[in-house]
C-alpha cells in the first residue's frame, strides 16, 4: 500500500465516521434523545413526565412508563391476558405476520400490544389498559381485543373505573378476528 492509497483509505474512514448515524437501537439504549433544541437527557425528560420543557412536545411513552406516572413506580398489578392463536389468516405481505409478531414481542417484551393493570389513584382503585406503539403500531388485533375485554371484565367485577390509553388503530392482519372476540366470549354480556 503506497502513501496515496493510505491517504484515500483514511479519507474514506473519516467520511464514513461523519456520515454514520445512530441506529434506532443506539438511540433506545442511550441516556439521550433529541427534541427541538437538540440532545436532551432522557432523565430530564422523564422528570417532566416525558413532555419537552421547551416546545411542549409529548414524547412517545410505553405502557409501563405511563402506569409509573399514573400509579407510582411499579405500584400496580399487571394481568396476564389470554393470547388467541397467532396469525389466523396466515397473512404475508412484505413479511409474514408471524415474523412481525415475533419481532414485536422481542422488541417490547410483551405478548401483545396492550397491557392491563390495576392500580390506585387518590385511594380509588382503577383498572387501566394502555397500548404500546412499538408493538406493531399498537394496532388492535385479536389479542389486543382480548386484553381490552379482560380489562373491562375486571372493572365490572371489581366495580372500578376503567381507563383506556390508546395509541393505535386497527389491524388488517387479523381481519375481523379482533371484532369476533367480543361476539365469541361472554365477557360483558348480561352484566
Ligand atoms: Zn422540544
Amino acid at each position: 500500500m503506497n502513501w496515496i492509497t493510505k491517504i484515500i483509505k483514511a479519507g474514506e474512514k473519516i467520511k464514513s465516521a461523519i456520515h454514520k448515524r445512530a441506529s434506532k437501537e443506539d438511540i433506545a439504549n442511550s441516556d439521550w434523545t433529541s427534541c427541538c433544541k437538540g440532545p436532551i437527557l432522557k432523565k430530564d425528560l422523564e422528570e417532566n413526565l416525558w413532555v419537552c420543557p421547551d416546545c411542549n412536545k409529548h414524547h412517545r411513552i410505553k405502557p409501563k412508563q405511563r402506569f409509573d406516572i399514573l400509579f407510582g413506580k411499579d405500584n400496580y398489578e399487571i394481568f396476564q391476558t389470554p393470547i388467541p392463536k397467532d396469525d389466523p389468516l396466515n397473512w404475508t405481505d412484505s413479511k409474514s405476520y408471524k415474523d412481525r409478531l415475533k419481532s414485536a414481542r422481542k422488541k417490547t417484551g410483551m405478548d401483545c400490544g396492550m397491557m392491563v393493570v390495576s392500580g390506585v389513584i387518590n385511594n380509588i382503585k382503577i383498572t387501566a389498559v394502555a397500548s404500546d406503539f412499538d408493538f406493531l403500531g399498537a394496532s388492535m388485533a385479536a389479542a389486543e381485543g382480548e386484553a381490552f375485554l379482560y380489562g373491562i371484565q375486571h372493572a365490572i367485577e371489581n366495580k372500578t373505573p376503567f381507563l383506556c390509553v390508546s395509541a393505535g388503530g386497527g389491524n388488517e392482519n387479523d381481519g375481523k378476528f379482533d371484532f369476533f372476540v367480543s361476539n365469541d366470549k361472554d365477557h360483558t354480556s348480561n352484566k
